[in-house]
Formats: C-alpha cells, structure tokens, sequence
C-alpha cells in the first residue's frame, strides 16, 4: 500500500501503476475508520483494478470550530485497517495541498437547491457546499471511474451525485448499506466520543427508525414523524434535533400523507455534545 500526501505524488503514482483501461475505485473519507469505511473500500477493491482511499479531515464542511478541533483523528491504526483489506493507495494530505492560497476553486461552487437548506444543509449551513468543495477537487485529482459513498450519509450522497451530474464529473457514484454495530447503532467516527452510559442506550437512534418504519404501515407520514418526536420526550439521554420523513429520491417533503414513492426517514439527535445521524428507507 502506498500512501502519498501530496498531488504530485498522487500524479507519479497514476504514471507508474495505471495501465491504460484500469480503473480506480476511490474511498473518500475523513477518517478514523471502522468496518463501516471498510466496507466501502472493499467494494471498490472488488469492483476495480485499484482501491484508493483519502484520509482528510475536511475543514470547509465544518460549522461548528469544536466539533472540527474535536474530530477523532487516528493515523496510525487507519493505515494499518487498510493495509489489512489491501488497499491500494491513501492519499492523506494536509490542508495547505487541498486548499493552498490562491486556488480558483470557482468551478466546484454548485447550487444544490433544497438539497442543501433541509435537513443536515438546516442545521449545518454550508456544509454541503464544503462537501462539494472537498469531493469536486479530490475527484479531479484522483480520477477514479467509480466512487463509494456510505448511506448513512444520504443526504450527502445525493448532494454528490448532484455535484458529478453539474460539473459532468466521469465518475459513477455508488451508495453502499450502513453497515451497523450488533445493537443497531449506526458505525460513525463520532461513536468514539460516546461516554460508556450514552454508547450503552444509543440503540435508542436506530430503535426509534423501525418504531416509525412499523407505525407508517398504518398511519400517516406526519403522524408517524409526531410518534418519533413524541418517544424522545420519554428520555432524557437524547435530544432530537430533527425527525423527517421524505421522498427517498429527492428529499422532497411527500406529496401527500399516504404516497406510493419510496420513503426514507432521517434524523438527527445529540448525546450530550456528540450529534449522530441516522437513516432507514421506512417505505416500501
Ligand atoms: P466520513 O469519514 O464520516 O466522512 O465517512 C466517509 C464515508 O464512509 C462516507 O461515504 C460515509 O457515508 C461512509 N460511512 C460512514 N459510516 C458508515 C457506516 N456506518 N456504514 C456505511 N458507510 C459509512
């Protein structure tokens, strides 16, 4: 496994080992990696010449400077993970090589519309053009045929696959499952900073998504996003920040209380200072 920091690298490493007609699969992630990212980079291994994945903790899609300072950061076991499953290739640059001064960065300014004001965009303004940002520049220098992105971000993969389609991107984007802890408990960097008693209940986040998928079968959309509020009122160790149910493929709010189109509900609650974020289709 070769680990480079820097785009010249990352362009000899091209010249030396991609043949013409060889693909790359390409993970971009901010680290701190578990089987959730791992999964992600076997597929890419699976369905590719080559697995590469970036390890960068992503300063322009942070919001909030704490959580940016507080971000798990683990080098050293993150390489030896991926050395593990075989990857490829780890770009792992410093800010300074993504963002040097100076830098047109013009081309990756795209408009996502309601994509980036519900939901994560809402409560995270600018987020997603961060995202954008980070995901358009490493495509760019990467140039993988294929990339894989988890869906336990799902807003955020559809705000890439947006972004590929504007910036016509030859890149095939592809949602991959959320992969779980046993009790349910989505995987996420930010599990790390759960205290022992809050790690003990978090199954509360993914409890809540099948109490809504089970209610919806035979009530409506917004009494079913009512029953979620209403269950985090009965605890204390998780305050919600948003419950939501929407169209599966645009994020659009349902056209009606009983639509035919898929659905996926998303939400997002604290546990204390650490926000986690989960999802589950609810329909069909
Ligand atoms: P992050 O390092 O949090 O930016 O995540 C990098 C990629 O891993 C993103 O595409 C995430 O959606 C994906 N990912 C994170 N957690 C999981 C999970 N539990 N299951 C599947 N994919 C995940």
């Amino acid at each position: 496994m070769r680990v480079v920091s820097t785009r010249i690298e990352l362009r000899e490493w091209k010249r030396a080992h991609l043949k013409k007609g060889q693909s790359i699969g390409f993970v971009p992630t901010m680290g701190a990696l578990h089987q959730g990212h791992l999964s992600l980079v076997e597929q890419a291994l699976k369905e590719n010449d080559f697995g590469a994945c970036s390890i960068f903790v992503n300063p322009t899609q942070f919001n909030n400077p704490e959580d940016l300072e507080n971000y798990p950061r683990t080098m050293e076991e993150d390489l030896a993970m991926l050395e593990s499953i075989g990857c490829h290739l780890v770009f792992a640059p410093p800010v300074t090589e993504m963002y040097p001064e100076g830098e047109d960065q013009s081309r990756y300014e795209v408009h996502y519309g309601h994509l980036e004001t519900i939901m994560e965009g809402q409560f995270r303004p600018g987020h997603f053009r961060g995202v954008g940002l980070i995901v358009g520049k490493l495509f760019d220098l990467i140039e993988p045929q294929r990339a894989y992105f988890g869906e336990k971000d799902y807003q955020q993969l559809l705000v890439v696959r947006k972004l590929v389609d504007t910036l016509h991107q030859p890149v095939e984007v592809i949602g991959c499952p959320i992969v779980r802890e046993s009790d349910g408990l989505a995987m996420s960097s930010r599990n790390l900073r759960l205290n022992t008693q809050q790690r003990d209940k978090a199954d509360f986040i993914y409890q809540s998504l099948r109490k809504a998928k089970n209610h919806l079968v035979g009530s409506t959309v917004s009494e079913t996003e009512a029953l979620v509020k209403e269950h985090f009122t009965s605890q204390q160790d998780f305050e919600l920040e948003y419950f939501i149910i929407a169209d599966a493929n645009s994020l659009e709010t349902p056209d009606s209380d009983h639509p035919k189109s898929p659905l996926v509900g998303c939400i997002s609650a604290f546990a204390g200072p650490v926000r986690l974020i989960d999802n589950m289709i609810l329909f069909p």
